[in-house]
């Protein structure tokens, strides 16, 4: 998506080699057109498949993962909670991700009202890195009995893996802006 690419340009931030900042318009002020219109573009490359349902991970998939709900029909969104690994788990679908950006482990959650056998389950993210959350997010479609279709990510890392991972796993991962290097505070995408 080359207006999403054109931005990344002009306002992302490199730290380090691994990760990249773009509080500017997407992770903390949100520019909303551009969001618009990241929904509009993954419910063209999500359609026909049946989907039913947008799972996100709470904080930063909720405007992309509310954008695309939108696109698709005003479907339910339904976001995962982030919650410490001793908090009482009853009720609720989890699994563990792990944040390699943060690095800590957390538990994510989902009331077992709002994910079930009927749901065709499509996964949106901010960033795909090492497909940890989306895999978290894939495990709570299994234990809910719901199918997910796949991934539909703003910004991919190509170079830390996770779309990989995903694919095997049977998911179709479409990512927006695909990055190939960030090295040198240099952005690169693969096209
Ligand atoms: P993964 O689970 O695929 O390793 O990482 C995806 C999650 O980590 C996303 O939900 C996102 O919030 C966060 N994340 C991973 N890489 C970056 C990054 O370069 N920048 C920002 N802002 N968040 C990231």
């Amino acid at each position: 998506m080359q207006l999403l690419k054109d931005r990344i340009l002009k306002d992302g931030k490199c730290i380090g080699t691994d990760i990249l900042k773009v509080d500017s318009f997407l992770n903390h002020q949100i520019d909303v057109a551009l969001v618009a219109e990241i929904g509009r573009e993954f419910a063209r490359l999500f359609a026909g498949l049946g989907v039913n349902k947008i799972l996100t991970i709470e904080a930063s998939g909720i405007p992309m993962a509310y954008a695309t709900a939108h696109a698709m029909g005003d479907l339910p969104l339904v976001f995962a909670k982030k919650t410490t690994p001793n908090t009482m788990t009853d009720g609720v679908y989890s699994a563990e991700v792990r944040s390699f950006t943060k690095g800590t482990v957390s538990h994510v959650i989902v009331n077992q009202n709002y994910l079930g056998p009927d749901d065709t389950v499509l996964l949106i993210d901010d960033f795909l890195a090492h497909g940890e959350a989306a895999s978290g997010l894939a495990e709570i479609c299994r234990k809910a009995g719901a199918k997910c279709v796949g991934l539909g990510a703003v910004i991919e890392k190509k170079h830390q893996g996770g779309a990989e991972k995903l694919r095997k796993q049977g998911l179709k991962v479409e990512s927006l802006a695909v990055i190939t290097s960030l090295a040198d505070g240099k952005i690169e995408f693969d096209n």
